[in-house]
Formats: structure tokens, sequence, C-alpha cells
């Protein structure tokens, strides 16, 4: 029997969702819907318990219902949930992540990492004066009119809306380039440069599966934002606190002008931050003439969520563990896979890692779309029917978490051992 909530929640919302890709057309079935979830399992509706590697998509680096933001969430909630009043909590948040991450001199909290990019771009219009905008295809910025685009077809590099009701007008201000071909940057800048604000990258993306910045790519962009007085933005939305107790800018070398943050500092709540340079961020209203603002900006429930699990990552420095982890999953899998023959590549960093089918190493979007994602489809639920809930798109990461140990690992392991079998006799 068809599960009621399908048919209430499409009578009820829009595809039957809050956020597109819940709705599992990525995958061609229908969703599954959630009750309850600890740790690293996410248990459905209809009572059966996943091992989650889909993780909310980023934020719950300690796992599901981690101890300290239960226990700090409900402490918050409990002196109210939002004053639109600063509190001490929102200064430590600040203080927090520039300790980690020193390059955000000025830090402002909003409520969602498109926030934080929405905001960055204001900043690098107001501070330069410029209009246009350089992001990379299959890179994912959240949904702001403006990075709603793709690669156009006319004038070399100008994008076209990717979403209805974005108007050409906004698509046109923003350029294209492809990710890890500094030639594209080179080209852009040098036709564009004089009014090119900034130049957004995820400096490691990871909404395109998983590609890698491949050597000097970030370096080339400072020097190509510095040669035409663009700023530099990071979105670190994902990369913030997931390899590092700070930004990949620490492991890269490569400090940006402004950085966004969004996930992993909200603990699972609702939150972004944009920051960087005190004499960029000064021009935020009230010191300067970019305005920007928010009901629940810094609300206390999301600070609280926040600061519980950047202190207890801080404590703990969980990434070596983290990394051995995955390593010692997708080794595995790696193994599995190629006693089968099948070609399979698993671009992997830290606690992330992508599953895309092909033979050859993946290094750009271009690449992950001409891989076999019908072979993903089929993976995806035969891995489902097994309990392992990965996320529903091939064009999303594999995210692990503190709280996957190494009963998880092997449980995963032997559900891929049979799923990669069903996928070698189709
Ligand atoms: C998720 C994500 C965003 C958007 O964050 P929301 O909180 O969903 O608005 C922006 N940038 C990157 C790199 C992301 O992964």
């Amino acid at each position: 029997m068809a599960n009621p909530l399908i048919e209430r929640s499409r009578s009820a919302m829009p595809g039957g969702v809050n956020s597109p890709v819940r709705a599992f057309r990525a995958v061609g079935s229908e969703p599954i819907f959630a009750r309850r979830a600890h740790g690293a399992t996410l248990t459905t509706t209809d009572g059966e318990t996943l091992i989650d590697y889909c993780m909310s998509f980023g934020p719950l680096i300690l796992g599901h219902a981690h101890p300290d933001v239960v226990e700090a969430v409900a402490e918050a909630a409990q002196w109210g949930t939002s004053y639109a009043v600063t509190t001490e909590a929102e200064i430590e948040m600040a203080e927090l992540i520039r300790e980690a991450i020193p390059s955000m001199e000025r830090v402002r909290l909003v409520s969602s990492g498109t926030e934080a990019c929405m905001t960055a771009i204001r900043v690098a219009r107001g501070a330069t004066g410029r209009n246009k905008i350089l992001k990379f295809g299959g890179c994912y910025h959240g949904h702001a009119d403006c990075l709603l685009v793709k690669a156009g077809s006319g004038v070399a590099g100008i994008a076209t809306a990717s979403s209805a009701g974005v108007p050409q007008a906004c698509a046109k201000q923003t350029l294209v380039a492809r990710y890890n071909h500094p030639e594209d940057v080179e080209a852009l800048v040098t036709e564009h440069g004089d009014d090119l604000a900034a130049i957004l990258v995820e400096p490691v993306a990871a909404n395109m599966g998983l590609v890698l910045p491949a050597d000097g790519f970030l370096q080339h962009l400072r020097e190509q934002a510095d040669r035409c007085g663009a700023l530099l933005i990071f979105d670190g939305v994902i990369c913030g606190f997931r390899f590092c107790f700070g930004e990949y800018q620490r492991l890269c070398g490569v400090t940006p002008d402004l950085t966004c943050l969004g996930k992993i500092i909200g603990g699972g709540m609702p939150i972004g931050a944009v920051g960087g340079r005190a004499d960029l961020m000064e021009h935020l209203a009230p010191l300067g003439a970019v305005y920007q603002g928010g009901t629940l900006s810094g609300n206390p429930v999301s600070v609280a969520a926040g600061l519980a699990t950047l202190r207890r990552l801080r404590a703990d420095q969980p990434y070596a563990e983290l990394e051995a982890k995955t390593q010692r999953l997708t080794a595995g899998i790696q193994e599995l896979a190629a006693a089968r023959q099948i070609d399979l590549q698993l671009p992997t960093l830290g606690s992330l890692f992508a599953i895309v089918f092909t033979a050859e190493p993946i290094r750009s979007f271009e690449a992950v779309e001409l891989t076999r994602q019908d072979l993903f489809h089929q993976l995806f639920h035969s891995l489902l029917r097994r309990g392992i809930y990965l996320p529903p798109s091939p064009f999303e990461v594999c995210f692990l978490s503190t709280a996957h140990d190494d009963g998880h690992i092997d449980r995963t392991l032997a559900a891929w051992d049979v799923a990669l079998t069903e996928l070698t006799q189709t």
C-alpha cells in the first residue's frame, strides 16, 4: 500500500516538499518521510531505521540529536526563542568563528547559506561599485536570483537564468566559468574585469559530486581577483568546519576577502554567516550604505546549537578520525567495485565523498554530467532497500559524522556488496 503521506503532502505543499531534492525526482521514486533521527541513523514513518549518509546535506557533523546540541537548544528555548536584541552568545559566536577563520575579522549572522551568499555579493558590489559576479558551473550558492544561472549559449561566459522567475537582466550580471579551468577565468577577467565585483567559488566543489580544486586553481583566482580589483569570496557553507576547525582557506593557504558559512555552524538549526575584512564588512548597515537585516538573525536557539557544535569540534578535533573512517569505507567500496570490474570513482576529502560511475577521475562539472547516472539510481534504491540512505541525487555528496562507527561502516559495506552484485546483473 502506498504511504498515505505521499498524497497528503502533495495536496498541501508544492511537490509535497519544502525543498526540491527531497521529492526524490533525481532518483525517480517516491520520497521517504522522516519520523525521527539519532546519531548516524534516520527512522522513517514506515518504521525503518536507515544508516544516514545524507545527514541533512551537511550540518550534522556530530550526528543527529547530539546531546550537547539538544541540551543547548532546550536550555536556550527556555529563556525565549527570539529577542531582536543582541546577546552575548552572538558575540561569542562571532569571536569563535574569527578565532577559527582569522580572515573573518567581522561576522554577520543570517538565517541561511543562501542569505550569506546573497549578502556577500551585495557587500562586494557596494564596496567596489561594480555590477558583475563570476561564478563556476556546478557550484551552488543558494537561490538568490543572480546565482540561479547556468552557462549561456550566446556571448562567452554570460549566464542565462537556470530558473523561471529570474529576470534575464539579472542573470546577465553573472559570468560563468568552468571549475578548474583557469583559462576561462583569465579570459572573463580580461574582458569584464573593470565591472567585476567578485569571484565567488566553493573552494572544494561539493554540489556537483565532489570536485577538488586542481593545484594552483584557488591561488589563480586570488591573483585574477587582485589583477582587476574584484573581491574573492569563498562559499564555505559546506567546507566551513568540515575538514578542519576552520575553513578550507586554512588548508589551501589562499585567503579570500569574504567568506560565507552555514550548515555546520548552526548544528542543524537555521543559520548562515558572512564575514571578512573589517573595511569591507563595514559597508554593511548601520555603518555603511549596504542594507541587510533579519528578524531572526542570530536568534538565541540557532546560536546555542551552533556554539555547542563549534565548542565540541574545537575540544575534540575529530577530523583525523572522521577522515580515517571515511577512508575505510571508500577503500572498502573501491575493492568491491574493482572485484566486479565496475568503473567507479569515489572522490573523497575528509568526511565527504561522492559516488561517480566513470573510469576517469573527475575534474569538472561537465565531466560529472557525462557519467552513468542510471547506475546511481539503481545503487540508491538497492542500498535503500538494505537500510542505507544516500543523498537522493548523484550531484550531492555523502557525509559522515562523528556518530558513524565501525559497525555502521561494516553494515554499509555488506549492503554495497549485494548492491554492486545486483548492478552487474542488469
Ligand atoms: C547548502 C549550500 C548553500 C545554501 O545554504 P542554505 O542554508 O540551503 O540556503 C550555499 N552554498 C553552498 C556551498 C551550499 O552547499
